[in-house]
């Protein structure tokens, strides 16, 4: 990765283009550089798909947004056009695509996005803490929130403590009322979740089947909900479940494959509910509760976009607590 000249973009049709002031990084964001089987992007290639900053000009047909105003943007780029759009499940588009991912992305100085794809900020509310809250939290929005029909007074377990879909899981259960248990890796990764109000902390480098401590701090009953975004840990989610309880899943930090024992699944009635990024309305829901000051956000530390290079060396090395944040 190197950092460079590009030449500026305009705005498109229905689009307008973003003076960036903070872009945040995603795990995504380093796949996206090691690349994949049958991802084929032209180079060089701008990743990142969460950014805010301030319009900066405005494409054709664009009436309701002005030059100047703070905004943050939802990296989802549905086509607008087809049945899961019109259906408001544009995360579900036939033409779906990932600002960063397979469209220039928003580790610049400047990026175009349709309008549609803008939540205004208020004047007081950071840059840094609306890109560090865009991706993740539009995510588990939709995770917990839409699929996952989390409610108050619901106990849920999220496995992982630091990563940035995780925590703001933590932030968002909290939100709701819900009681949460949190398995982390160590100590120091523990004390993020805890920072963010969850009830218990279990730490996993100390025991090996940490299902245990769930079914102790759940009077042996289980949990309701299950987060779980790591996979291999799926074997023990599935014990830490109560019969009947909702497993969540939007990613899969340990690896793709593992094996599981189906009999949990029909004997406890369990529900694996999946899901990937998020709604228009979802965006606009958590952003509302994000920007009002609902919803905490947990900013690890901020780079100069010229530092991109280690800012993703902090993120690939799992030091970072909360979102990694670049400014220009
Ligand atoms: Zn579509």
């Amino acid at each position: 990765m190197e950092y460079g000249d590009r030449p500026e973009p305009s705005p498109g049709v229905g689009q307008v283009t973003i003076r960036i002031h903070s872009a945040a990084l995603n795990h995504l964001d380093l796949w996206v550089r090691e690349g994949w089987p049958g991802l084929k992007l032209p180079l060089p290639h701008i990743p990142g798909a969460d950014g805010a900053g301030e319009i900066a000009s405005l494409g054709e047909g664009v009436t309701d947004w002005q030059i100047g105003d703070r905004v943050v943007i939802n990296a989802n780029l549905g086509c607008g056009k087809c049945h899961f759009c019109l259906a408001g499940q544009d995360n579900r588009c036939a033409d779906w695509h990932l600002l960063g991912e397979t469209i220039q992305g928003t580790y610049a100085e400047f990026v175009s996005v349709p309008a549609r794809n803008l939540f205004k900020l208020p004047i007081e509310f950071a840059f840094t803490s609306a890109a560090a809250a865009g991706l993740v939290y539009h995510t588990a929005w939709h995770s917990l929130i839409t699929r996952g029909n989390l409610r108050a007074g619901e106990t849920i377990l999220i496995v992982g403590a630091s990563g940035g879909v995780n925590t703001a899981c933590i932030a968002i259960a909290k939100f709701s009322g819900a009681r949460v248990i949190v398995v982390g890796s160590s100590k120091g990764k523990l004390a993020i979740a805890d920072s963010l109000g969850a009830d218990v902390l279990i730490d996993r480098s100390r025991e090996e089947d940490w299902s245990k401590s769930v079914h102790q701090a759940t009077g042996r009953k289980g949990v309701d909900l299950v987060v779980d975004n790591v996979g291999t840990t799926f074997p023990l989610s599935m014990k830490s479940a109560r019969k009947g309880a909702r497993i969540l899943t939007v990613g899969n930090t340990g690896g793709a494959k593992f094996e599981i024992d189906n009999r949990y699944i029909f004997s406890k009635h369990l529900s694996i509910i999946g899901s990937t990024m998020g709604t228009i309305k979802d965006f606009h829901e958590v952003m509302s509760l994000v920007c009002g000051g609902k919803i905490r956000v947990a900013v690890d530390s901020t780079f100069p976009l010229s530092e991109a290079r280690r800012a993703q060396e902090r993120l690939q090395n799992g030091e970072q607590l909360g979102k990694i944040a670049l400014v220009t």
